[in-house]
């Protein structure tokens, strides 16, 4: 396995955590489909008792994941590096709330992805006792007033999903840490991913994706990941893996780790692109504003800065007019897609209000921001002469 540390980000996303197959020499590592691994002896094996617990085609996506994200643990310690592959982001995140106790406070950002705050609110506050209490982590006073010694875990997702607001980690650390001894520092990175935004280097615990985003990149795996900074953590999200048994199937794993080998170029055009059409937007008369974190008007520009390598591709715009106006933009879009999900290779548009965060309730969506005017760009890596030309036609589609 090459040394991570000597590696720079374009040539870790390819290289992280890797190594040659030992039996063939195989460059890519094999779909191992074995469920069961044959044994010399009762417990004498080759480190592979049973796929749930250990299979290599996933470790492989797991041990690149884990130096993405600037993991130190070694393959002696975890023999996957501290990263952990799930069937769905929401598997990985269900997985990680087993990391705190029956009836736990967590402090959480109030503007989540609408799915992960159905799973707390919906789920795991009937099941699990949890308290959850949601803060505009942007506002730092109101984040250190919310935090109390009792705070077991911090959920954290920045850039917020679909406001783009940016949540300053290494603050949060801080703050964090001062107010509870032993509070877990979770980041949600799915939207900047490791190639832009390594919250570990800022002071967390855990960070953890949806795969199905940018990491795989292609719109056609659902996964997800854990990734712990720590041996002992490691150990227990190795333990949770295997014990609640939302493993990502091997197959799934091959395809994520093929993605994810062209993360690195997918997010500098990604970002390429959406930085150009940001501005076409911005300048456009049927466009009343828009929120990306690559322009320089955006209220958190000095911390994206320092934050983020890459602004990356997420745009929201919220459009003059309504609903109908909306609806007539995103009914008009030609290489845009209007679908759900986002960081792949193809573009596509949302409308959060009627969609991704339907399950947010209304009072929310208003104090958040999400109106009914407002929509979400994912920009693929289209030519960007193509995506110009199609958003252009579609606003004047709604005169
Ligand atoms: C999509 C998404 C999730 C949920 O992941 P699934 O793979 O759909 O289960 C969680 N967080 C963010 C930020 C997401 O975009």
């Amino acid at each position: 396995m090459i040394d991570a540390k000597s590696l720079k980000p374009g040539s870790l996303v390819i290289h992280g955590g890797q190594s040659v197959e030992p039996v063939t020499g195989a460059v890519v590592p094999p779909i191992f489909t074995s469920a069961t691994y044959a044994q010399s002896s009762p417990g004498e094996h080759k480190g592979f008792e049973y796929t749930r617990s250990h299979n290599p085609t996933r470790y492989a996506l797991e041990r690149l994941l884990a130096t993405l994200e600037g993991s130190e643990i070694t393959l002696d310690e975890d023999p996957s590096l501290g990263g952990f592959a799930f069937s769905s982001g929401l598997a990985a995140m269900a997985t990680c709330l087993e990391l705190v106790e029956h009836g736990a406070r967590i402090v959480a950002s109030d503007d989540l992805y609408g799915g992960s705050r159905r799973q707390l609110s919906m789920v795991r506050e009937r099941t699990q006792g949890l308290e959850v209490v949601y803060v505009d982590m942007t506002d730092l006073d109101a984040f250190a007033q919310a935090m109390t010694p009792a705070t077991a875990m911090v959920w954290v997702e920045t850039p917020t999903n679909p406001m783009m607001k940016i949540i300053d980690l290494e603050e949060v650390t801080r703050i964090a840490r001062a107010a509870s001894e032993n509070v877990l520092l979770v980041c949600d990175n799915t939207f900047a991913t490791p190639f832009s935004q390594r919250p570990f280097d800022l002071g967390f615990d855990v960070a953890m994706h949806s795969t199905t985003k940018y990491i795989n990149g292609h719109s056609d795996v659902v996964g997800g990941a854990l990734i712990a900074k720590t041996t002992p953590l490691a150990e227990q999200l190795r333990f949770l893996q295997n014990a609640i048994g939302s493993v990502m199937a091997p197959f799934d794993a091959s395809q994520t780790l093929r993605g994810a080998k062209t993360l690195g170029i997918r997010m500098e055009r990604h970002t390429e692109n959406a930085t150009e059409l940001a501005r076409f937007l911005e300048a456009h008369p049927r466009v009343e504003s828009v929120i990306y974190p690559g322009l320089d008007n955006h209220p958190q520009v000095d911390l994206v800065k320092r934050q983020m390598r890459l602004a990356g591709g997420m745009i929201t715009f919220c459009i003059d007019g309504g609903l109908a106006e909306a609806r007539r933009f995103a009914e008009s879009v030609r290489i845009f897609q209007l679908a759900e999900s986002l960081g792949a290779v193809e573009s596509l548009v949302n409308h959060p209000a009627i969609m991704t965060h339907a399950s947010v309730p209304a009072a929310t969506r208003d104090k958040l921001g999400i109106g009914d005017n407002l929509l979400r760009l994912s920009v693929g890596i289209e030519s960007i002469e193509d995506l110009v030309a199609d958003v252009e036609q579609a606003l004047e589609s709604i005169n």
